[in-house]
């Protein structure tokens, strides 16, 4: 399934992508709010920095609006064509995913972004 190596590994856990060894961010639980965007500074594996350059993660806010309507077009697919609601009712239920999966969301896209720029390297911890 999906191992360590694999860049998905990365995006679904937010592992480091480089080593993916360790959580890239200080809390495990995405909801704890006032800690969700928060990360460590570098890898303590392979010392990677995960913010490369100042606002990096600023990126990521694109990458957060493809996840916002994959989430979207998933709630609206399940409430219209799955349980056959009415387009009112869809709508609610797309601004109820949105809201209740936006930790999940900005933790995916930050994770989908920084994989675009690194990638897994099975000698990066012995260096
Ligand atoms: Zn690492």
């Amino acid at each position: 399934m999906i191992k360590k190596g694999m860049k998905l590994y990365s995006i679904l856990f937010g592992a480091c992508p480089k080593c993916h060894q360790e959580s890239m961010y200080v809390e495990k639980n995405s909801y704890k709010l006032s800690e969700t965007l928060k990360m460590h500074e570098r890898c303590s594996h392979c010392n990677t920095k995960y913010q490369m350059e100042p606002s990096f993660f600023y990126g990521s806010m694109y990458v957060s609006y493809g996840v916002g309507i994959a989430f979207a077009v998933a709630a609206f697919i399940i409430s219209h064509v799955i349980f056959d609601s009415s387009l009112i009712t869809a709508f609610v239920a797309i601004v109820i995913t949105l809201i209740g999966f936006m930790p999940v969301i900005m933790r995916l896209a930050r994770n989908i972004w920084i994989n675009l720029f690194m990638s897994y390297d099975k000698t990066a911890v012995k260096k």
